[in-house]
């Protein structure tokens, strides 16, 4: 474990960086930036080049130049996983700086960033790397004249878009199977915080992959986003975001029939039986439902209780909620963070607004919080809603903010009812002693993920992904190879001599 973070607000460091393209590093074609703001503050502490469609078609080339060159597209599958390997170590032995730039670009809190998030993400780059060499085809068997067997080989070149939530930790959930598999990635981080996405580039380039292999290219959705999504000879996008955006690239991409990869909202369920463990169940749900300031795809966002214990259940959780050390992010000690801007802080009130005047009950939170020496951060209290109707915005809706909604049931058929009366389906997760019903309900919950007495644990490792709304296709484990190669068929005949379909012909 690495020692903790100290501020460094009071340097004023401003950081400043451009665009990585083809190995090098470049301003954008059109001169222009993008401000960053310190969601601790409210002021611009960095600035990063603006991509636009030139500067998209030339990372696109460059990538496209990679992937065909003899250095990577030859490279042997254990050189790449070498490679990655290479990577993890130097994202481990940055990771207290790179947790200090996430902190600062997305508000999320330090101990959450440093002891959570770059505790893990070289996993990523190891794991993927051991993989790279793994990567088996079939050989079916059809008869003793003809040898069938499957290759798997990459797709091509990869754009990758990513959300602002956990900006570093998507880069890896992309970057290292894309790379595994042997293709090669354009990454366009979001607008709100590219910096982590450009820290990593300079890694990937001490690493020693080849120039082009991968670029990061910060911009705007609706320019380079949209520009990647669109480009014809982008071979896939795998994307992370909301579902609105999610169809916007769907139509960009059908010019080439682009593959597509979908990791969108959640709207999780955290059901809690009378027979369950309450104290552990107390401590994760709280947990689930405020880290991250509850800007989190898995967040555990609607808690049902049965009605046996709902009401101790639910004192005791809006009590320890009213605990929970909102604070400076850079503060070792504080629990949550910043919302990343004002915009999603003016969300998440309205979000609260809309509950009560739906005729909901607030019982702690529904306002902001002054952070002394972060005067105009984007702070917020976590919230606890209750007496809620499952119709209401807030439990229908993704807040994507420290509020969570808390219902009482009767029985298991509707605690399964409310929990998958959602559009969403990325993760569920149900607390209980009773091992028949954990397993009923491992089948009846509809999601990606079901956790029973534990949430939001995700792996390296791990499948990870939605059905219904929360998009198609699946992240991590050697399941996400699926997305990131093809299989090519191979038959070969070892017939000496075969008759001839057309008879006349043989016969002259
Ligand atoms: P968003 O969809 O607004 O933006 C995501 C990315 O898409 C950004 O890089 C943005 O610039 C880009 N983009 C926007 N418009 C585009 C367009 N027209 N064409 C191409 N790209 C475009 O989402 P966000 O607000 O950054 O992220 C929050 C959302 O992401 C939440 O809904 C959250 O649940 C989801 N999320 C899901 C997961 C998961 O694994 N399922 C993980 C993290 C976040």
């Amino acid at each position: 474990m690495q020692p903790p973070a100290v501020s460094t607000r009071a340097q004023a460091v401003l950081e400043d960086r451009e665009l990585f393209i083809g190995g090098a590093w470049r301003g954008a074609h059109s001169g222009r930036h993008i401000d960053s703001l310190d969601p601790a503050t409210g002021a611009v502490w960095a600035r990063v080049g603006e991509a636009d469609e030139v500067d998209i078609d030339d990372a696109v080339a460059a990538a496209r130049a990679a992937f065909e060159s003899r250095e990577w597209g030859q490279c042997l599958p254990g050189e790449r996983g070498k490679l990655l390997r290479r990577l993890g170590d130097l994202v481990a032995e940055h990771a207290a700086s790179l947790a200090q730039l996430e902190t600062r670009d997305n508000g999320k809190a330090i101990r959450e960033t440093l002891g959570r998030e770059f505790a893990v993400i070289s996993e990523w780059f190891y794991y993927f790397g051991g993989l790279a060499d793994k990567l088996h085809g079939e050989t079916i068997p059809l008869s003793g004249d003809l040898q069938v067997y499957t290759v798997r080989q990459p797709v091509g070149v990869v754009g990758a878009i990513l959300p602002w939530n956990a900006p570093a930790l998507m880069f890896a959930w992309k970057v290292a199977p894309a790379l595994a598999a042997g293709n090669t990635i354009v990454v366009k981080p979001a607008e709100l915080t590219s910096i982590t996405a450009l820290a990593l580039a300079r890694l990937v380039q001490e690493a020693g992959f080849p120039a082009g292999v991968v670029s990061v290219v910060p911009g705007y959705g609706m320019s380079a986003g949209n520009a990647l999504a669109a480009h014809p000879d982008v071979d896939k996008v795998a994307f992370t975001g909301e579902q609105s955006t999610a169809r916007k690239i769907t139509q960009a991409s059908i010019g080439n029939l682009k593959r597509l990869s979908f990791e969108l909202g959640g709207k999780a369920a955290n059901i809690v039986f009378d027979d369950a463990d309450h104290d552990q169940a107390l401590a994760v749900a709280l947990e689930a439902a405020f880290i991250a300031t509850g800007q989190s795809c898995t967040a555990g966002s609607r808690i049902l209780v049965q009605k046996g214990s709902y009401d101790r259940f639910v004192g005791e959780f809006v009590a320890r909620a009213q605990r929970i050390a909102v604070g400076d992010p850079l503060a070792p000690e504080t629990e949550i963070g910043a919302l990343v801007s004002e915009a999603q802080l003016q969300r998440t009130e309205e979000y609260v607004a809309s509950a009560i005047e739906e005729g909901a009950e607030v019982l702690c939170g529904g306002h902001r919080v002054r952070v002394s020496g972060c005067e105009d951060g984007f702070f917020y209290a976590p919230t606890v809603i209750a007496r809620v109707r499952p119709s209401m915005r807030v439990c229908t809706e993704e807040i994507f903010g420290p509020v969570a909604t808390i219902m009482a049931f009767d029985g298991e058929d509707e605690a399964v009812r409310l929990a998958n009366d959602t559009p969403f389906g990325l993760t569920a997760g149900a607390w209980t002693n009773d091992i028949r019903r954990a397993h009923r309900l491992s089948q009846r919950l509809r999601a990606g993920t079901v956790w029973i007495n534990t949430f939001r644990v995700v792996h390296w490792a791990v499948p990870y992904g939605g059905i219904k709304l929360s998009g198609y296709g699946r992240e991590n484990g050697s399941e996400v190879m699926r997305s990131y190669t093809e299989a090519k068929t191979v038959l070969i005949d070892h017939r000496e001599s075969r008759p001839s379909w057309f008879a006349s012909s043989d016969e002259a």
